[in-house]
């Protein structure tokens, strides 16, 4: 984890938020390679589920939100962590990953029987010190609209992307009139206050979703959950998260939420252990169902033909951007060789990595070299963009670098080049190099 973590600070992917000031606990910059990775990661979601898909819709709703969404879809009662206190330096820690710590394992405990068990198990905070009441904690950011800051104006950072998704619902049946079932998709920014935020990205406070709400008709539901789940099994492995590194945690009934009627967590064998990389949730009619007792709006959906009319039922494909990231960084980071040929490498799928072709002439002060180098990087750029021009150093510093950011292949201008119109082609995966003409590129 610690490798990964400092290859994406000193390859440019990932940087603590605000660093020059000392950082925001829970905030990370993407820098330029990992803003390419993470457009990629999302633009493949997208056409994967929207764009390849005749029954996918997409949304883009505003962060601010009404409130009245909040109280409806239960968040402001009740999307809140365990929160306890060191007595000594008013340090606050997460009640649950206190105990996990320690190896217990608390699902389905309630807060009571949490706090029993830090005593009983005589458990310090991380200081050493007695560990205080323990209450729960809402998650949600507040702000305010408008200039004035009272209680009437209170908005809320949305922590889910999904409830703009159900807002948008009626507006995109009236508009499109979609067969049923079909799906809404949107991708976008999440907050949530995080007791604390810690494992690198994968517990942030300000993060990405890409969520889906699929919305069918109850008796259809068993079959489509299975189909969302291997789908979504399918497109991690396409972008190289092994199966043997990802599970299927069936969520038992205490800790589900009790709308829905099954959830799966898609688990990832993490560096830092098996955790929750995405969820998959049929939420039944629970959500369309506050909208329209909380607005006094129709929700029901008119069935093609019959005339029939029900509120759908929704399967739920929600899963974070980072975490997704961290994962796919985990599964393509190898270390291999001995010695002198020793080598990190990001073996990334090449739709992902972040730039297709590094090109560059074999040595630097040969202005015939870097003229040709430069035809030939004027080319590559015109016709796939994401090419990188490397100079620095020497080819073999060029190689590790190019590795470490997972650049499928390395083009080299040498004399050769100018000799007969061939190039040097290094292959990233296994250091292999082929001789090419520059046209059959
Ligand atoms: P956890 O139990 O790990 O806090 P969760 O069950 O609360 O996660 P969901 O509410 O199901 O998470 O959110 C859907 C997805 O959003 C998660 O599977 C995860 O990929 C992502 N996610 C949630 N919280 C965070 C966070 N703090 N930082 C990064 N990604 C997150």
């Amino acid at each position: 984890m610690e490798e990964i973590v400092s290859l994406c600070k000193r390859r440019g992917f990932i940087f603590p938020g605000s660093e020059v000031y000392g950082g925001l606990a829970g905030t990370w910059d993407y820098g330029p390679l990992g803003l390419m990775l993470k457009r990629k990661v999302e633009e493949s979601f997208w056409r994967t589920f929207v764009e390849s898909r005749t029954d996918m819709y997409g949304v883009d709703a505003a962060i601010l939100m009404n409130p009245k969404v909040w109280v409806a879809s239960g968040h402001v009662a009740t999307f809140a962590d365990p929160l306890i206190e060191d007595k000594e330096n008013q340090k606050r820690y997460r009640l649950d990953h206190l105990l996990e710590d320690a190896g217990v394992d608390v699902k389905g405990m309630t807060l009571e029987q949490m706090r029993a068990l830090i005593t009983e198990k005589k458990i310090k905070s991380p200081d050493g010190n007695e560990l205080g009441e323990a209450r729960l904690f809402n998650m949600m950011f507040t702000t305010h609209v408008g200039p004035v800051a009272d209680d009437s104006s209170i908005a809320y950072l949305r922590p889910e992307t999904a409830q703009g998704i159900f807002t948008n619902y009626k507006n995109i049946v009236d508009t499109l009139y979609p067969d049923l079932p079909f799906g809404i998709a949107q991708v976008g920014k999440a907050f949530r206050n995080e007791i604390s935020p810690r494992d690198f990205v994968f517990r942030s406070r300000e993060f990405n979703q890409m969520e889906i709400e699929y919305f069918c008709d109850p008796k259809d539901w068993e079959k489509l959950f299975e189909e969302w789940v291997a789908g979504f099994h399918s497109w991690l492995e396409s972008l190289g998260l092994p199966k043997d590194k990802t599970h299927d945690l069936e969520v038992p009934d205490e800790d589900r939420a009790h709308y829905s009627k099954r959830t799966i967590d898609i688990e990832f064998d993490y560096p830092v252990g098996r955790k929750e990389l995405m969820g998959i949730a049929y939420r039944t009619d629970f959500d369309l169902m506050n909208i329209q007792k909380a607005s006094g709006k129709n929700m029901e959906y008119t069935m093609k033909g019959t005339n029939e009319k029900l509120i759908p039922h929704v399967i739920e494909p929600s899963i974070g951007t980072e975490r997704l990231i961290m994962a796919i960084m985990c599964s393509a980071y190898v270390e291999e060789g001995e010695g002198e040929k020793r080598r990190a490498v990001l073996k990334l799928p090449e739709e992902l990595a972040p730039y297709r072709f590094c090109v560059s002439p074999l040595l630097k002060n040969k202005p015939e070299l870097v003229s040709r180098a430069r035809e030939v990087f004027a080319e590559l750029k015109a016709k796939y963009g994401n090419v990188v021009w490397d100079d620095n150093g020497n080819i073999g510093k060029r190689y590790a670098k190019q590795d470490e950011i997972g650049t499928p292949k390395c083009v080299v201008i040498d004399f050769e080049t100018l000799e007969d119109g061939t190039i040097t082609v290094r292959n990233r995966d296994d250091a292999s190099q082929v001789r090419v003409k520059v046209a059959e590129l």
